[in-house]
């Protein structure tokens, strides 16, 4: 029997340094820089026929996670997300070809299920019982629910502003939720301290700080090339915060390059920020391969509100290396493309995948993108979690048939 998943070892993306992957792993301890997980591609003998009639959600892609066993799979039927066609909304941006992936549809309503079922899996297999993080929201809200549904405790440290669905989830599925006042930088460091002064025997699984929640990120990527018929896109438009997804996406493309189950080029990788939280875009600007923290954060994409990202040069480092790009847009750009993507075809996005129509609309207009780029956006939440975007301005209409029109507001 071939093995259930081919991980060979962890390595160091900065200083190269290897690590055992069979105990559990925190940042390099030479460098500090996240850890990747590795593969034994040449040993996997799969090829993309053998994937017909697997189950239909991320752990069809078993050989290329990091769990060595099915019993040890936390599931809530996550993966395998459509991947829509936009006409309108291409014909709108002045595309040929513009395709979204759809995470809204995801277990919690954020693709962070994708990371949170991976690494909760992965934490329990090697012997995790208590986990803890800082998160925006999403997070903590997709780890709360695989935390409970493979019996472990979780600690969440979450922005007093957050959006108060992802308290309410959290809260809803047994997370230990507190609030921080400030922004997820502090809620980090709240966090490293309760870790470090507990004695007993928690796990920080803060974003990049284990090497296992991005392995479930990356599978986007491979979702995308089995959907478009293990072939790639032009460019993929992604929201980007922490930046797990983009670096991701880079990382599951490149296996598969590397696999022989598509074809290079890899598609140019564009990053979204918002112009109120934009370190990324900044780097990218001036050329540089880290970021600076970014003072003052504020945008309505919660999910993108990161000053500082651990991983910033692996994100830069997937833009540089596939000649893909960085921009900044502003957050009422991307609240009208909420509202003119839902109504030209009929997806509420996520201010976040938002984000990424008013970015694809930028790079049209500069000719960054051209007509016949086949474009992927990948809207990354639902909607429905961010009530608040959208007012609503409907008349009453009274059981006599009278109509009071709303208030200005
Ligand atoms: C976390 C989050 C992002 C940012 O994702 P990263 O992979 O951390 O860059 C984007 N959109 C939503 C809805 C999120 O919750």
């Amino acid at each position: 029997m071939p093995p259930y998943s081919s991980l060979s070892h962890l390595d160091c993306p900065r200083c190269h340094e290897q690590h055992d992957a069979h105990v559990r792993q925190g940042v390099c301890r030479r460098c500090g820089s996240p850890l990747l997980a590795r593969y034994d591609l040449a040993g996997v003998r799969t090829s993309p026929g053998d994937l017909v009639g697997r189950r239909n959600d991320l752990w069809r892609y078993h050989e290329l996670l990091p769990v060595s066993a099915p019993e040890h799979v936390v599931s809530l039927g996550e993966g395998m997300t459509p991947l829509l066609e936009m006409p309108r909304l291409a014909a709108d941006l002045g595309l040929d070809t513009l395709l979204v992936k759809d995470d809204g549809m995801l277990p919690t309503g954020s693709f962070k299920s994708r990371g949170a079922a991976v690494g909760v899996s992965r934490a329990r297999e090697l012997g995790a019982t208590r986990l803890a993080m800082p998160t925006n929201g999403n997070a903590g809200a997709a780890w709360s629910a695989y935390a409970a549904r493979a019996g472990l405790e979780l600690l969440v440290a979450m922005p007093v502003d957050a959006p108060s669905i992802t308290r309410v989830e959290t809260v809803a599925t047994g997370g230990d939720l507190r609030l921080v006042d400030g922004l997820i930088s502090d809620a980090g460091r709240m966090v490293a301290t309760a870790v470090a002064d507990d004695a007993e025997d928690w796990f920080d699984v803060a974003t990049l700080k284990e090497p296992y929640r991005i392995e479930g990120k990356k599978t986007m990527g491979f979702e995308i090339a089995e959907q478009l018929g293990w072939r790639m896109p032009d460019v993929i438009v992604y929201p980007t915060g922490g930046g797990v997804g983009v670096i991701g996406i880079h990382k599951a493309l490149t296996e598969l390059v590397e696999l022989g189950w598509v074809e290079g080029p890899l598609p140019r990788l564009v990053c979204v920020q918002s112009t109120g939280c934009a370190p990324i875009v900044q780097a990218y600007e001036a050329g540089a391969r880290e970021s600076e923290p970014w003072p003052g954060a504020r945008t309505v994409a919660f999910g993108i509100n990161v000053p500082k990202a651990l991983g910033d040069f692996l994100v830069l480092d997937a833009v540089y290396a596939t000649g893909g790009t960085a921009v900044a847009v502003r957050d009422d750009d991307l609240l009208a493309d909420v509202r003119r993507t839902g109504e030209l075809e009929g997806l509420f996005l996520c201010p976040e995948g938002a984000a990424t129509v008013t970015a694809t609309r930028l790079l049209r207009d500069r000719d960054w993108i051209a007509a016949d780029d086949e474009v992927v956006l990948l809207n990354t939440g639902a909607g429905l979690i961010y009530p608040q975007t959208v007012p609503v301005d409907a008349p009453t209409v009274s059981r006599d048939g009278t109509l009071t029109l709303p208030r200005p507001h």
